[in-house]
């Protein structure tokens, strides 16, 4: 990491700041946040990893909320471009993984377009990290021998209809985006032909605290998920099944939480 400091041009790190519990992210991303000049950060990336900063760096927010003005990605470039040009170093932080779904393909297109220089430093996707904290594998020998990530936003209705008749066929299909579109994704892979008794799970908020687990099976899982909202990730497979017995992640805040149902029933 010393090469930082001893850059003459400035340079884009493009952070993987993982799923959400700060102490996933890399050791790498770490320093970087440490050592750069302006930090450049997303809404689903952690505001607590701000805390490795230095001390006189720059903080520059770009995420979207809702009912506020945000950031275009054109802007985005262009601040990326021009911090970097006036040689300073810059993270750019981002959720989960900055090749998953996080533009940071678009954003190299620009720096390498204008010359900049830059590094990619991955990040634990949300893709993987949710199963995860549900107690999910992703892959298992017996049943499945490989997973697909995809985007729900734009199925059904939309300009850019996918075309998701190969995906009734992958082994665990892991939606990011889609836990508004629950009800359109569920009804659709059982219309192209997915048995509606297809174990599936929905993940909020994975890896935080208040992370919470809904699972069931493609023909009831947006009624059981439907208390939940984003960010969450679907998990649809033989192997969402596995959470019931595999997971591992607060679980005795649930049968906290369960116990509580129970009292409550018997009173
Ligand atoms: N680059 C990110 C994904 C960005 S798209 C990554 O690799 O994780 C945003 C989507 O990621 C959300 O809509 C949600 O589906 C998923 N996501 C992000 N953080 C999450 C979390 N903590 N728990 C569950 N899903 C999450």
């Amino acid at each position: 990491m010393n090469t930082l400091k001893h850059l003459e041009k400035g340079k884009v790190y493009l952070v993987g700041a993982g799923p959400g519990d700060p102490d996933l992210i890399t050791m790498k991303g770490s320093k970087v946040l440490e050592l750069a000049d302006v930090i450049v950060y997303d809404r689903l990336a952690n505001p607590e990893l701000l805390g490795l900063t230095g001390e006189d760096s720059e903080h520059i927010y770009v995420g979207k909320s809702p009912n506020k003005p945000s950031v275009s990605q054109k802007q985005i470039n262009q601040i990326l471009v021009s911090k970097a040009l006036s040689g300073k170093h810059v993270a750019r932080l981002k959720g989960g993984d900055p090749f998953v779904f996080g533009r940071g393909g678009e954003e190299c297109e620009e720096l390498r377009a204008n010359s900049v220089p830059y590094e990619v430093i991955p990040g634990i996707s949300s893709a993987l990290a949710a199963p995860a904290f549900a107690g999910i594998p992703v892959t298992h020998r017996k049943a499945a021998r490989s997973f697909t990530v995809v985007t729900g936003h734009t199925i059904k209705g939309t300009d850019d209809f996918e075309n998701w008749c190969h995906l009734v066929h992958a082994d665990t299909l892991v939606v990011l985006m889609g836990v508004r579109n629950l009800p359109n994704i569920s009804e659709t892979l059982i219309e192209l032909g997915k048995s509606p008794d297809t174990p599936a799970a929905v993940v909020e908020r994975a890896t935080f605290e208040s992370q919470k687990v809904a699972v069931g099976t493609l023909s009831n899982i947006a009624e059981k998920a439907s208390h939940l909202s984003p960010p969450a990730t679907i998990v649809i497979g033989e192997l969402a099944a596995m959470s019931h017995d595999l997971a591992w992640f607060n679980t005795e805040k649930v049968r906290a939480d369960i116990d509580v149902q129970h009292q409550l029933l018997a009173i």
